[in-house]
């Protein structure tokens, strides 16, 4: 299997410019292709699409073409563009009309290099620039998560004025001691929602429940913190056309960069919610999950529903569920999850939507959490639905409860709906929070429960 851990570059002011010189000269190479395909055209030519092609061109356009960059990343930036035409095709032949070839210029490309053209060395990975040049060593802000051997290729990338190397590896499944490994009769259901991310109904009785609430909060803070912001700098926007000024670039760069970080802080919480998900069931020696699909929740217009249900990130979620669980050698399985949340699971009666968190029902005197009950109906279920004769439901009975995103900020010890903290400036996200460790679920300081009792007479404090 092949993951991606995308590690941020640790450069001075001065390292910058070759860094970014790079990705700027394989901006280059994709107008190269797109001109030369114009002349072509205009030739009447076929034009050149096919990666051998391309790089036949390139080299015969000889070495220093592209300023810095080597032979090998600007092939790879020729893969890419190749690629890309050939889906368009393909979609434009299945008589998809709006596919379109690619046409834009771009100023930055990301630059891929595969295996044994670079050497990665703990925190340093030395990337091949064009002959004649020296090679450019990168200094990264952590370790390459993964042994140097597995790993694949690196990308240089930049996503909001930040560079990052995206290292991609080849990590075998998981190994577990004979005993111990995933059982495939064990069959596990997992509900996904916006407040729990994940809930998860396991085969004995045994349920998770992964808190999303500080997530939600990461997206309103940041949705506040935009539109307060917005609001002070309207009134120096430059009108259409006008060219803007220093300032206002600043202020669009400093956009991006909290939008980059928001960005990252879901994500990073997506991913210990999912981790968490994945540990249990490898605790719980569960060999399939069964996961609902709601996508097709998306497809009904919602109206003011719109901006969370797209903050869900949905497709997501499953995808990194899936990612870890394949990994951890569990098999991850769509089924239909139409109902689960308004069906009783005992009378399997018609429950209208509850308000809160707790299902009741009124035609038995059934009460549960309905997020546990609607996973609990979905572990019942068969891919394909064609489930005509209903399991029975195994309705949790312990239920562990876990916070994804407790590095977030104002995420406390025990807020569970974290708030702006109450130190923090106006418009700030409050005070930096550590990286979590590269393994998964976050080491953010644990919930800690105070239950020392005073017994009557004792003192409060300690004469010194
Ligand atoms: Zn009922």
């Amino acid at each position: 299997m092949h993951r991606t851990a995308c590690v941020a570059l640790r450069v001075t002011p001065g390292q910058r410019r070759p860094r970014f010189g790079l990705l700027r000269s394989a901006g280059d190479v994709w107008p190269c292709v797109l001109e030369a395909n114009a002349w072509r055209r205009r030739r009447h030519d076929a034009p050149l699409v096919a990666y051998q092609q391309l790089c036949r061109e390139l080299a015969a356009s000889g070495p220093g073409t592209f300023a810095e960059l080597d032979t090998t990343g600007a092939r790879s930036v020729l893969r890419r563009f190749s690629d890309a035409w050939f889906a368009a095709a393909k979609r434009r032949s299945a008589g998809d009309l709006s596919a379109r070839f690619p046409r834009r210029r771009r100023g930055l490309v990301s630059v891929r290099w595969y295996h044994g053209t670079f050497t990665v060395d703990g925190c340093r990975v030395r990337i091949p620039t064009a002959r004649g040049t020296s090679p450019l060593w990168v200094r990264l802000a952590r370790e390459v998560p993964y042994p140097a051997e597995q790993v694949r290729s690196v990308t240089l990338l930049c996503e909001g004025g930040r560079l990052f190397l995206a290292v991609t590896a080849e990590v075998p499944v998981t190994v577990y001691p004979p005993g111990e490994e995933p059982d495939p009769a064990r069959v596990a259901g997992v509900d996904l929602g916006i407040i729990h991310p994940y809930a998860v109904a396991g085969p004995d009785g045994e349920g998770l429940l992964v808190s999303g609430r500080a997530i939600r909060a990461e997206h309103r803070m940041h949705l506040a913190d935009t539109k307060s912001r917005r609001r002070a700098v309207a009134h120096r926007a430059p009108k259409p056309g006008q060219k803007g000024s220093r300032r206002w670039r600043q202020y669009r760069r400093r956009t991006r960069l909290v939008e980059g970080r928001h960005r990252r802080r879901v994500r990073q919480a997506q991913h210990e919610a999912a981790r968490t998900v994945v540990s249990w069931a490898v605790r719980q020696r569960v060999g399939v999950l069964h996961v609902g699909d709601p996508r097709g929740v998306l497809a009904i217009p919602a109206g003011r529903h719109n901006l969370r249900l797209r903050q869900w990130q949905i497709g997501r979620l499953l995808q990194v569920l899936t990612d870890k669980a394949t990994l951890a050698g569990i098999t991850v399985r769509l089924v239909d999850e139409r109902g689960t949340s308004s069906t009783c699971p005992a009378c399997r009666g018609r429950v209208p939507k509850p308000r809160g968190r707790t299902l009741s029902c009124p035609h038995c005197a059934f009460s549960g959490h309905r997020d546990l009950v609607a996973a609990a109906s979905i572990a019942t279920r068969v891919p394909g639905g064609g489930s005509t004769t209903p399991a029975a439901v195994v309705l949790p009975q312990v239920v562990t409860h876990r916070r994804a995103g407790r590095h977030l900020p104002g995420a406390g010890r025990s807020r569970r709906d974290p708030r702006r903290p109450p130190l923090a400036a106006r418009g700030s996200v409050g005070p930096r929070w550590p990286t979590p460790p590269i393994g998964g679920e976050s080491l953010a300081q644990q919930a800690r429960i105070r239950d020392t009792y005073r017994t009557p007479g004792e003192r409060q404090w300690k004469p010194h």
